[in-house]
């Protein structure tokens, strides 16, 4: 798992709240979501910050889609799809009980 995923706000309405950017045609949607997908096809992304983590500003990339516009960013952590786990029937990665 990692826990240092910083996602834009784009990112951030689209993964907490289902909802895209108003802005966006449906097209632009789509293609936000494949860029998510592919960065982490086998992940689960969930909001772990907080007020105090959340970074208010920054022109770093955003983790999740790549976006290099300057923004907040706001902390995930991704984790893997336990159920893709088993379904594979690897054994790694089991020990987060
Ligand atoms: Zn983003």
């Amino acid at each position: 798992m990692r826990s240092d995923v910083w996602a834009c706000v784009d990112c951030l309405m689209l993964l907490v709240n289902g909802e895209p950017n108003p802005e966006w045609s449906p097209l632009d949607e789509a293609e936000h979501v494949t860029r998510i997908e592919e960065r982490f096809p086998t992940e689960i992304l969930v909001h772990v910050g907080d007020e105090s983590s959340d970074v208010d500003f920054s022109w770093s990339q955003c983790d999740t889609c790549g976006s290099t516009l300057g923004g907040s960013r706001y902390r995930f952590a991704a984790i893997r799809s336990t159920r893709l786990d088993f379904e594979a029937g690897d054994s790694e990665d089991r020990g987060d009980r």
